[in-house]
Formats: structure tokens, C-alpha cells, sequence
């Protein structure tokens, strides 16, 4: 245990480890002690440098057809019980209205792989929401495109970008994804999103069908690498209509530890207590903050089309992740001591020890 706490000191120290040093920190994972430890320093760590606020985004999932055929996702192409749709333009700027006068000043675009979404349009509605919202930021989550397109998006005005690499090791990403969609490509396009400008977000599943413990110290190397803005990491959830529908979630536990770790690495970095811990458990997104986590991403969404963005099984959809709910959510952040800002909440490189 000492030798373990030793290594989450460093990492906090140095914010970084060698794949020996994480393996050996996650093969101590079900010591509830040395997680409380994890957490406890993270928490601490993530109240220095945000204070006790937490950022919100709203999210509007603007469509969920898509082109990919994920083995994990409810929204894959195969599955052919999913009710899809697709927002015009207005009910999406109309999202935006009213998200705006909640309060939200980050809207984050997320779909499917829907070529019914043209560059071109998506572009005029970036544009649209900048010029009617100048004090927004708009994060776009829109798949894999050519770094041209995501250079159209950036110069339309988006802001920053959303796209987990789901798993760092080749093997394993063949397992979960069909022969067409490769890591290497994934990677590819955080790269050039990176050098384009956007801030940019990435992550990876935790307990997803046939990971290993290697997995997973590839996924903290390779986040430690490519030093994102934005971290968002999520249990898996099986949906019933994938081919993964008998495979067991992951453990919130393990989440909430690596996220610990991932926060203990990357001070800087906004981390999402994400809807699937939320999913997992009633207070999971509480938990969540209290391990490291400092961003919430209510649901801007039509209500009428949140239950067909059914990513897995059980996806909260009708209660206080909605962002008509914000009181709600302001009340349990308030029992554990913290509080929404409403600011954007870009991200900023600040030195902190
Ligand atoms: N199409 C875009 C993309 O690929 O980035 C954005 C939408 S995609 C549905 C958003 C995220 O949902 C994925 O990055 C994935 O990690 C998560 N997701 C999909 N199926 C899931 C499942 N069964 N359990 C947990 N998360 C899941």
C-alpha cells in the first residue's frame, strides 16, 4: 500500500508514470483504501486549480443515424430497431435559445456519422450559432472526417472537439470496431484537430468486452502523450440490440479510479463526470467530482428524440441530467459542496503544484 500511494504521489508530482509504474497502480485497484487515497488527492488536486465550481455544457445530440457500425454502440448502423432522427437547423438553433437562457454558454453538437449532416451545413450552423450566441463556445462531436473538413469546422468558428480513441491498443480496437475503422486513423484525426486548434477531447470506454489490464495502462499512455484539453472517460454499458447485449458494464469503481489518476496527470485538463457513471449509479456523477472530475453536460436535446439516443441500456433521459433541470442539478452539487459556472470554461494551461 505504502509503495502504491508512493506512485500516486509521484504521479501528482510529476504528472507522469511508466506503463510498469500504472500497471502496478491498477492491479491494486480493488484496495478501497489506496482509491480513497487516489480520490482524495485528485479531489484536492481539482478544487486548487477550478475552485469548487463546475463547468456545464449543454449537450444536444443532433442526430443518431450513423454510418459506422461500432460493436458496443445502440446507434449502430446494423441495429435496425433504433427509432433514428435527424434536428433541422431550427430545432437545433432553437436548442440553443433555449439553453442559452439557461444559462449555458458551451453548446457541444454531437451525432452520429450522419452523412445527411453535410460539411457545408454543419459549417452554417456553427456559423449561425456564433453569430447569434458570440459568447458561446461550440464544441463539435461528429466522428472521423479529412482534416480539410475539420479545418472548415475550425474556421467556421467551433471551438473545441470531441472524439474518444475508445481504446489505445490495435488488438483490442479490432474487437470492438469493424475492419474499415482503424485506431490508427482515430489517431490521425486528434492530431490534426490538435493542430488545427481546436481544444480537443478524447477518452476511452472502461470495462468494454475483452479489455485487459495492458489495455488500459495504453490508454493512460497514450492520453499522457497526447495531453488533451479534455478527458472523458465512461463505464461501457451493453445495449441489448449490439452484439455485446450479454457482456457485463464496467465498474464504476475502476472509472472513477482512473479518473482520478487522469486528473492527478493533467490538472489542466476538463473532465466530464460523463452520463454513463450516472447511469451506473444514482449519485455516480457526485462520485465522479468528488474523484477529480469537474464538468457536468446536461441534455439540451428535444425531449421528444432523448430516448432514441440510446447509446446502451438505461441512458438517463428524463431527469435531472435534462438541462431544464438545473436546479436540480445546482441542488446536488450543493450537497457536496460545490456549485455551477456559468462562464465557457476554456481551457487554460495555468502552473500549479
Ligand atoms: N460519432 C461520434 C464519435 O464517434 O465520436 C460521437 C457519438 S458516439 C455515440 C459518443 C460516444 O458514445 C462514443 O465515443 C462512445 O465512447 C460512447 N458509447 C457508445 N456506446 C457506448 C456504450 N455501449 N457504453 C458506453 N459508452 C458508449
Amino acid at each position: 500500500m505504502e509503495t502504491m500511494k508512493k506512485l500516486i504521489d509521484k504521479l501528482a508530482q510529476t504528472r507522469a508514470l511508466s506503463r510498469e509504474e500504472f500497471k502496478s497502480l491498477l492491479l491494486s485497484s480493488s484496495d478501497n483504501a489506496l482509491r480513497a487515497y487516489a480520490a482524495k488527492r485528485a479531489g484536492e488536486k481539482a478544487v486548487k486549480r477550478f475552485g469548487k465550481g463546475i463547468y456545464i455544457r449543454g449537450l444536444i445530440e443532433i442526430s443518431n443515424i450513423c454510418k459506422n457500425d461500432c460493436y458496443y454502440c445502440g446507434l449502430r448502423r446494423s441495429n435496425t430497431k433504433c427509432r433514428r432522427y435527424r434536428l433541422t437547423e431550427e430545432e437545433i438553433l432553437d436548442c440553443c435559445r433555449q439553453g442559452h437562457g439557461l444559462g449555458f454558454r458551451t453548446f457541444v453538437l454531437q451525432g452520429g456519422e450522419d452523412g445527411g449532416f453535410s460539411d457545408e451545413s454543419l459549417c452554417a450552423l456553427v456559423k449561425e450559432i456564433k453569430k447569434r450566441y458570440p459568447d458561446c463556445a461550440v464544441t463539435l462531436s461528429v466522428g472521423e472526417r479529412e482534416r480539410d473538413v475539420y479545418q472548415q469546422f475550425f474556421d467556421a468558428g467551433a471551438d473545441r472537439y470531441l472524439l474518444r480513441h475508445e481504446t489505445a491498443d490495435d488488438e483490442h480496437y479490432s474487437k470492438l470496431h469493424p475492419a474499415n475503422l482503424s485506431l490508427e486513423k482515430r489517431k490521425q484525426c486528434l492530431y490534426d484537430l490538435k493542430e488545427i486548434g481546436f481544444q480537443v477531447g478524447t477518452g476511452f470506454l472502461v470495462g468494454s468486452p475483452y479489455q485487459t489490464i495492458d489495455n488500459l495502462c495504453s490508454d493512460l499512455l497514450f492520453i499522457q502523450e497526447f495531453r488533451p484539453q479534455m478527458i472523458g472517460i465512461g463505464p461501457f454499458i451493453p445495449h441489448q440490440d449490439t452484439p455485446f447485449k450479454n457482456e457485463p458494464a464496467g465498474s464504476l469503481v475502476l472509472t472513477l479510479f482512473l479518473l482520478s489518476l487522469l486528473r492527478l496527470g493533467h490538472p489542466n485538463s476538463l473532465i466530464p463526470a460523463t452520463t454513463a457513471v450516472g447511469t451506473l449509479c444514482e449519485d455516480g456523477r457526485e462520485q465522479a467530482i468528488l474523484a477529480g472530475a469537474n464538468v457536468v453536460m446536461p441534455n439540451l436535446s428535444p425531449s421528444l428524440h432523448r430516448k432514441d439516443y440510446m447509446l446502451y441500456d438505461n441512458k438517463l433521459s428524463d431527469g435531472a441530467e435534462g438541462a431544464e433541470a438545473k436546479d436540480v442539478l445546482e441542488a446536488r452539487l450543493d450537497k457536496i459542496g460545490f456549485h455551477i459556472v456559468t462562464d465557457r470554461g476554456d481551457f487554460k494551461a495555468i502552473e500549479i503544484e
